[in-house]
């Protein structure tokens, strides 16, 4: 029997076999898979559970286990193979070391690539509109009059890739990041949390115990059964997959409904070809040097994030196993879709009999200009997140300006000063404000002074400035419930200019050696410790290395999440040993300027803590009006965090 059918005879068996049986015979043969070639035992394998999530989404228990990641063959060997496409051996270079991984826990995943119509409901439930919907500048589709893919064009979205596409093809034209939000809404639908699959889950989920180049064999033949996939033969391959021209006839002419094609040993569908899917993971080149073997994440830096699997117009080179590609995270094609993971295990909830203290985090405070003038006449600036600000037991913003009428305004482009009376409305919600940050003095420390003089009448806590640096350094220490949460403060940007000396007042600049030992002071006075830093490049998405790396400092030296503001922009999330990290919340209360985007979009993040030191993240998107005043919106404006996380570990 050759291999192409006896890999049609396992996967036409509709078996739905015990996950246990399935763990026992998996590990048994797992020694068989590893470094050898396909073996004829992985083929008694039984197919893993399956459970539908509260989307209807098809999704099967893929057991823990271990295999050998990246390319089994040398690439001088898939260079030689494939050499019609005239790839060099260093072209396949980022796919070694191979490598040993384990998944060292069962996790849910996709039977299929996420359909249009699954993506429907999720649009239709939130109004969210895709990055190629929401910019203007579109995706990528088929112009048949060019015979070929183009983009991007306004014209193609996932809606209309210029083919038809039934509610059971992939979806594509989809970027990274509206995975995140498709995610984020199934996790808050389901209870469970959904995510992309790592890099290494979805190769270990493509093998399925093989250690060929398919899941079904070496050929690329093999892949006529198990995917929508490009027939060398019926192209020229030099011609870049672009530049392809689209054959009218034949079954599928661009992609195929999801399941149109045979399963690998897991139950699952597409692993090859249809769609490029992605992953959760940033794309490293040479991140297979230093992976980790347990449960690998990618790298901590970096812009692009990884595609796995090939599609409808790949070619079998691309369509291999180990085969790795990448995007930038706003990327959308024609041949571009994903798949959902998921944690078996409910997102947990504290407990509400669980003591705990929860503090309401929000951005950028500057209360001059159009919020000023919203206070001058009457109106309340917060009055919009009310509910928001008083949804925790405290809340904590940075105060971007100073408050009074004293001292010599600096020379620098944005100068911002909020009324003396000012406080009256910030008490209401806030029970302590940050003046760690580029505009608190912005008329010199006379002006700081005055401000801190005014806070003090008005019984406003502050923290992260003082009249000297001790003061500026020292925590502000949140207690609730019998749980001490310490709040610190500091500022990087031109932190040196504003900063406090031993004998006069400012805010305490950001210096590694001094958070990280404010940190492991304040940590053995509370039960958590957030610093609160005003840092990173102002309008960008993307935190610096230096920050990501500082984060994680800060997270080793005892901090429970990190919070940031500073850029004006929302920026990315990220979890380290459990604790969140949000770079920058962007803008809470903030004027618009005509240079300005022409929307401010932030977050209010709550953190709530328990005395076990467990931290949960809850996040609410905001958006500002033409006055810089906030009111909270739900998924149409902005991409949101998972509103609801579970401490991890990395
Ligand atoms: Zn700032």
């Amino acid at each position: 029997m050759d291999r192409l059918k006896l890999c049609m005879m396992t996967l036409t068996r509709s078996s739905v076999g015990l996950l246990k049986l399935f763990v026992l015979l998996f590990t048994a043969a797992a020694a068989l898979w590893d470094g050898t070639v396909f073996s004829q035992q992985q083929q008694q394998v039984q197919s893993p559970a399956s459970v539908t999530n509260a989307a209807g989404i098809a999704m099967v228990e893929i057991p823990a286990g271990s295999f050998m990641m990246g390319g089994a063959e040398s690439p001088e060997s898939v260079a030689a193979f494939f050499t019609e496409y005239g790839r060099p051996p260093e072209y396949f270079a980022d796919e070694y070391p191979r490598h040993r991984v384990s998944i060292t826990r069962p996790f849910l995943l996709g039977k299929h690539e996420v359909t249009v119509g699954q993506f429907r409901q999720f649009v239709q439930a939130t109004q969210f509109k895709t990055e190629a919907e929401q910019n203007g500048s579109g995706g990528w589709g088929y112009d048949a009059a060019l015979g070929r893919c183009i983009g991007r064009d306004l014209r193609f979205t996932w809606q209309d890739p210029g083919f038809k596409q039934t509610d059971q093809h992939p979806v594509l034209n989809v970027s990274w990041n509206d995975c995140q939000a498709f995610c984020h809404w199934l996790t808050q639908k389901d209870g469970r949390e959904h995510r992309l699959p790592t890099e290494a889950e979805w190769e270990y989920a493509c093998r399925a115990g093989t250690a060929t180049r398919y899941s079904c064999g070496d050929l690329p033949k093999s892949l006529e059964v198990v995917a929508r996939s490009l027939d060398p033969k019926t192209m020229d391959v030099k011609l870049h997959v672009q530049d392809l021209p689209i054959p009218a006839e034949g079954d599928f002419p661009f992609t195929a409904p999801v399941g149109s094609f045979a399963a690998n040993s897991f139950g699952l569908y597409d692993m090859h070809g249809n769609v490029w899917e992605w992953v959760s993971d940033r794309y490293g080149e040479r991140f297979y040097e230093e992976s980790a073997t347990n449960d690998p994440r990618g790298p901590a830096e970096g812009h692009r994030r990884v595609r796995r699997g090939g599609a409808w117009n790949s070619f079998p080179l691309w369509s291999r196993a180990s085969f790795r590609n990448w995007n930038t995270p706003s990327s959308r094609c024609v041949n571009l879709g994903f798949r959902v993971a998921a944690e078996i295990a409910p997102v947990a909830k504290v407990n509400s009999s669980t003591p705990s203290v929860s503090i309401v985090f929000v951005g950028d405070i500057m209360l001059d200009n159009g919020p000023g003038h919203a206070i001058a006449s009457g109106r309340d600036p917060f009055f919009g997140c009310r509910d928001l600000l008083r949804s925790g037991d405290f809340a904590v913003g940075n105060l971007e300006c100073v408050i009074g009428r004293g001292g010599k305004q600096l020379l620098k482009p944005y100068v911002f000063r909020a009324a003396p009376d000012s406080p009256q409305v910030l008490k209401r919600y806030f029970s302590a404000i940050s003046l760690a940050n580029n505009h608190s003095f912005d008329y010199g420390v006379e002006g700081f002074v005055e401000a801190i003089d005014i806070l003090e009448q008005h019984k406003l806590n502050f923290f992260g400035g003082g009249r000297n640096l001790e003061e500026a350094r020292r925590p502000f220490v949140f207690a609730h419930n019998g749980i001490k949460v310490a709040v610190l403060g500091a500022n990087s940007f031109r932190g040196q200019d504003y900063a406090a000396t031993a004998s006069s007042a400012g805010s305490a600049p950001l210096m590694e050696e001094n958070i990280l030992a404010d940190i492991q002071a304040s940590r053995k006075m509370a039960d958590a410790v957030v610093p609160f830093v005003h840092w990173g490049p102002e309008l960008s998405t993307m935190p610096r290395a230096s920050q990501i790396r500082l984060a994680r400092r800060m997270i080793d030296a005892g901090a429970s999440a990190v919070i940031g503001a500073h850029p004006h922009v929302t920026q990315t999330v990220d979890f380290y040993r459990g604790a969140p990290i949000i770079y920058s919340l962007g803008n809470f209360v903030f004027d618009y300027y005509p240079v300005d985007p022409p929307e401010w979009t932030g977050w209010v993040a709550k953190l709530t803590f328990t005395a076990d030191g467990k931290v949960d993240l809850d996040t609410t998107a905001i958006v500002l009006d033409a006055a810089g005043l906030p009111t909270p919106v739900i998924l149409e404006d902005a991409l949101v965090p998972p509103q609801t996380i579970q401490s991890t570990t990395d």
